[in-house]
Order: C-alpha cells, then structure tokens, then sequence
C-alpha cells in the first residue's frame, strides 16, 4: 500500500497539473495537521482516494458557507482523533493537537494526553485479539517526547506518545509540527518496533501488507 502524507505546509508540487511519477498509485492519504481545509479537500479530489486526519494547535481556518453556515472541518475528510480505523485490513489511530501552550483549541497537558490513549486500551486490546496486531500506523500532530520534539513549550513532545508506542507496537508513528528548516534535520528515528516519521511538507511511504499481518 502506498500513503501520501502531508502536514504543516502546503506543497505547491502537488498543485502541479502534471504530477511527478513517485505520486502514481496512491491508495490512502494521511494528514498529521496545521493545513487548510481546501488543501485537504483538494488532495482527496486529486488522488481520489480518502483522506484521514486529525487537526494540528493552529487555529482552524473556518469557512463560512454561502448560506452562512460555519465549516469546522475538511468535507470529505475523515478525523481519526481518539478513533482506530481500518482501511483494507490496516489498522490506523490518531491524536490531534500540541502540548497546551495558550487558551487556543486542540492543545493539551501531559496528563490529558495521558488520559486519552489510556481510553484507547480496550479498541487497541481488541484489534490484538482479533488481529494479532493492536494497530499498524498511529498519526498525530506532534511529536513523541525526546524524539524530534524541541524544547519550548509549544513543541515539546507528548510522553503519551512513548507508552503508546511500548504498549501497542505500531509499525509507525507519523507526526507533524515540528517544522524542518534544515535538509540535515533528522526526520526519521526508530522507536523500538516503531519508525517515527516527521512528514512536515510531504512524505510517501510503501507498506507491504502481508508484512504486517505476519507480525504478532
Ligand atoms: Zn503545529
């Protein structure tokens, strides 16, 4: 399976009319926050494949509609915050939002983000019953403590993330909001069993299905 992911800033490369070759057979797309709604209706109209999501600490950009009604999210987008989804057999969670650095929306203290993936335990001990595997790819807008996370407030990265990651085993942890200014920042840190990604911009990852219903 080959997944697009996107998060922080919008990639004019893939407004481009012709889109290059390593874009060709996208089968999912995940978007790990802080983007407009229209870029990521865009890219689910453009590759025609679905889009899951969860919403970065930068305000959203509401929309309001020509009969006044308010936009709060990406239409035809499907927000994985709290939720495990399946999509042809990989299991995928998310968690929205930074750490809590200001009365803004979608920002969070240790011990909330804490107390979210502990809710999490009884759909993630399911799916290893059921699928020998609690979930494959878990997405979030920030980072994990200590692993690309940087040490003001706002981007210090969830503990939550760690124990996630000890607990339940994903094959990756896909991440946004620490913005890559440099070409030698480091983007990618394996995790125990799970390769942390941060897809600031854009990354494309293939995954071998039959790879992962082999692990236990
Ligand atoms: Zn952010």
């Amino acid at each position: 399976m080959k997944i697009l992911t996107v998060s922080d800033v919008v990639v004019s490369l893939l407004q481009c009319a012709q889109l290059p070759e390593r874009f060709e057979g996208i089968d999912l797309i995940l978007a790990c926050g802080d983007l407009p709604f229209d870029y990521m209706e865009y890219l689910v109209s453009r590759f025609n494949r679905p889009l899951f999501y969860v919403f970065g600490n930068h305000p959203l950009r509401e929309l309001i509609r020509a009969d006044g009604t308010v936009k709060e999210a990406p239409e035809g987008c499907i927000n994985i915050h709290r939720r495990v989804v399946n999509y042809k057999g990989l299991l995928i969670a998310g968690f929205e939002g930074s750490m809590r650095y200001s009365l803004g929306a979608h920002q969070y203290t240790q011990g909330q983000m804490d107390w979210m993936v502990f809710t999490m335990a009884p759909i993630l001990m399911w799916n290893r019953w059921r699928y020998g595997r609690a979930v494959d790819i878990l997405v979030t807008h920030a980072a994990p403590e200590g692993i690309h996370d940087a040490p003001d407030l706002p981007h210090q990265g969830f503990r939550a993330f760690l124990t996630f990651m000890e607990r339940y085993k994903p094959r990756y942890l896909i991440h946004g909001h620490t913005h890559l200014y440099r070409q030698d920042a480091p983007r990618i840190t394996q995790f125990g069993e799970t390769t942390v990604i941060n897809t600031y911009g854009y990354q494309i990852l293939e995954i071998d299905e039959a790879e992962l219903t082999k692990r236990r």
